[in-house]
């Protein structure tokens, strides 16, 4: 990976990242290409050939340089740019799904996914079936004549589950769905999840690709055809994302490889140290030969990412306390910035939840998920160590 291409002639992901979707540089051009506020633009009047230029339509400079770039960084011929992931998702869905269609999706979902496939979209006709995506064959079992929509998330959130994307590619090609993939965990560094049969590349551009914590944004990385559909929702539903945050996603994405290099490793080594630190009980990576799917993982992707969940002893109140003698890292939701932050799923994503029902889905309380940030290695392991000595030094 991030190497290029040498039989296609592409570009590389580093190169891509940095140049793709921007204007053709002119002498007396600015490098940077501005932030173009217009929310209209000049009409030459019937025949110019060029479409209406309108921000709501995603054809603002400043968009279509998002588009370009996840384009070239998914290895699609389209891309799209939203105003957050979940507009991502959702326009997905409402382009290939209408009123008595069905969609098969993997129970492993970002919790407002899940909310929307199982609470919103049945009031809009759309049914979900949910299956294990772990049992390859729960994929086919679960179609019906009306599936429209396969939708697999991986790395999944916070047990860092992958899985197979093949079971779920032979499903929708046998249905005549489409295969969508919300690969907000891995990023185009890791895996390009269209060179496995994904029709709909679907991205939080909140959390890696934009990279810094300071915007909310999607995108979609597809075929034309399927960009044009999602770009018809996005218009309708008014999704599009504003100028200003597709400038900062833009230069956020330039250093996506550089970034993902970094977290992969310092994730992959704080994994391992945590191993062997006193208080925890147990660390999750796909990193390590331990986790459930390591050797699919070592299979389909290049890193394994930067998030890292760890057990600690003491369950709830002990992870309270860890959370809260952490001086570096911080408690906050969210993830993929460039500052370490931790989470305990049992106060955000799964709050809605029982302790057992947690447990079951492998969230026991005591469940630290660490967005593993830029930050120096040693650093990271001194203000963890410290916590853990805070709370465990005294039994
Ligand atoms: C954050 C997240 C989303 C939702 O993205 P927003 O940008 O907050 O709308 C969807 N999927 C995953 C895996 C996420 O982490």
């Amino acid at each position: 990976m991030n190497s290029r291409s040498a039989a296609s002639g592409r570009p590389g992901t580093a190169t891509s990242a940095v140049h793709a979707g921007c204007p053709e540089p002119r002498p007396g051009g600015p490098v940077v290409q501005p932030i173009v506020r217009s929310s209209t633009f000049h009409w030459a009047g019937p025949g110019d050939g060029l479409d209406l230029r309108y921000s709501r339509y995603g054809n603002n400079p400043n968009q279509l340089s998002v588009a370009g770039k996840i384009a070239a960084l998914e290895g699609t011929e389209a891309g799209l740019a939203l105003a957050s992931g979940m507009a991502a998702i959702s326009m997905t869905i409402l382009s290939s799904a209408g009123p008595g269609d069905h969609v098969v999706a993997s129970r492993h979902l970002y919790g407002a996914t899940h909310a929307l496939l199982s609470g919103e979209l049945p009031k809009r006709g759309i049914t979900t079936t949910f299956v294990e995506p772990s049992d390859p064959a729960a994929w086919e079992a679960a179609l019906t004549p009306r599936t429209r929509v396969v939708l697999i998330e991986l790395p999944t959130n916070p047990t860092l589950r992958v899985f197979a994307i093949g079971p779920a590619r032979r499903a929708a090609r046998s249905a005549g769905a489409i295969l969508a993939a919300d690969m907000t965990f891995a990023t185009p560094v890791n895996i390009r999840a269209a060179e496995h049969g994904v029709d709909a590349v679907i991205h939080s551009a909140t959390k890696y690709l934009g990279g810094h914590s300071d915007l909310i944004a999607g995108v979609v990385a597809g075929s034309p055809e399927l960009i044009a559909a999602v770009t018809k929702m996005m218009k309708l539903y008014g999704g599009s994302i504003d100028p200003g945050a597709a400038w900062l996603l833009e230069r956020g994405m330039r250093t996506l490889p550089a970034r993902m290099d970094r977290h992969n490793r310092t994730a992959h080594a704080l994994a391992h140290w945590f191993t062997r630190v006193g208080g925890v009980r147990s660390v999750i990576y796909p990193g390590l030969a331990d986790h459930p799917d390591h050797e699919i993982a070592t299979r389909m992707l290049s890193g394994y990412g930067g998030m890292v969940s760890i057990v600690l002893d003491g369950g709830g109140e002990a992870a309270d306390r860890f959370c809260a003698d952490l001086r570096l890292a911080a408690p906050a939701p969210s993830l993929g910035g460039v500052e370490t932050l931790v989470s305990q799923p049992r106060h955000t994503s799964h709050v809605d939840l029982g302790r057992e029902e947690r447990e079951a889905l492998g969230i026991p309380d005591g469940f630290v998920r660490i967005s593993v940030g830029l930050e120096d290695l040693e650093d990271l392991k001194a203000d963890f160590r410290r916590a853990a000595e805070a709370v465990f030094a005294h039994g």
